[in-house]
């Protein structure tokens, strides 16, 4: 019997980098009364608030208590305090900044390196790599740019993968995985979802066996492999509409 469903966030409850729309709200807010619900994305903690919470507008806070925050590939963990109304961080693991540093030079240099550091087409006050605390993330025409720009960006994954092979020599002693729609994420190794699904485990004092997982970059390389890797039954899904269809079916509603 599952206590948890866990969920990648980009391309998997919603179209990359947007809000969730109704029909996910909606499910997500039923799943509430039934689960324990945890994303667990590389994005950062107010995406996680723009693109799933702030939607879940009929969601009560009794709900929300059962909506565990995995921030960062689950290297910082958020709940919801139901007296204070507000959500707390439980944990963080931040990386050092001589690492940031490190990182962001190989990734720089291997996008410049094969012409794929497109400065010229990012929006006003946008950047490509952004330190999010536990993790670096390349987002080859940052995080401003148009939905469709970023899909046409590199669909075959083959300039991502460049540029992962060509920052891991710079970098060895870091993990670099292709994640998003133009995104190449860097951490220290053991950093990735594996850590936070290992996590997850321990807070919600549940068993492997009792989550299911949910993502769409579940083949070797992609940001949600480590968790199939692990044991965690995973269900591989290509959009949001797929992960709808799944979930209309644990909720048994048509
Ligand atoms: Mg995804």
């Amino acid at each position: 019997m599952k206590k948890v469903l866990s969920f990648d966030i980009d391309q998997t409850l919603n179209i990359a980098k947007t809000p969730i729309p109704d029909e996910i709200a909606e499910l997500l807010t039923k799943c509430l009364d039934h689960f324990e619900i945890c994303p667990i994305s590389g994005q950062k903690f107010d995406q996680f608030m723009i693109q799933i919470v702030d939607r879940l507008t009929e969601a009560t806070p009794e709900q929300l208590s059962h909506l565990h925050l995995f921030v960062a590939q689950g290297t910082q963990y958020y709940r919801y305090n139901i007296e204070k109304k507000e959500w707390e961080k439980v944990y963080d693991y931040p990386l050092k900044p001589e690492e940031v540093e490190k990182i962001t030079n190989a990734i720089e240099t291997a996008a410049k390196e094969f012409g794929y550091w497109e400065e010229d087409k990012l929006k006003e006050g946008d950047i490509i790599i952004e330190n999010r605390g536990s993790q670096v993330t390349f987002s080859a025409l940052g995080q401003k740019a148009d939905t469709e720009a970023k899909y046409a960006w590199d669909p075959d994954l083959a300039k991502r993968k460049k540029i992962q092979a060509r920052a891991k020599e710079l970098a060895p002693e870091f993990d670099f995985e292709i994640g998003g729609t133009t995104s190449v994420n860097a951490f220290t190794p053991g950093m990735n979802k594996k850590f936070g699904m290992t996590h997850l485990l321990q807070e919600l004092g549940v068993t492997k066996e009792e989550v299911l997982y949910f993502g769409d970059m579940t083949q070797p390389g992609g940001n949600d492999y480590p968790v199939k890797e692990m044991g965690v039954e995973t269900i591989t899904v290509r959009s949001h509409e797929d992960t709808a269809y799944a979930l209309r079916g644990i909720l048994g509603v048509l």
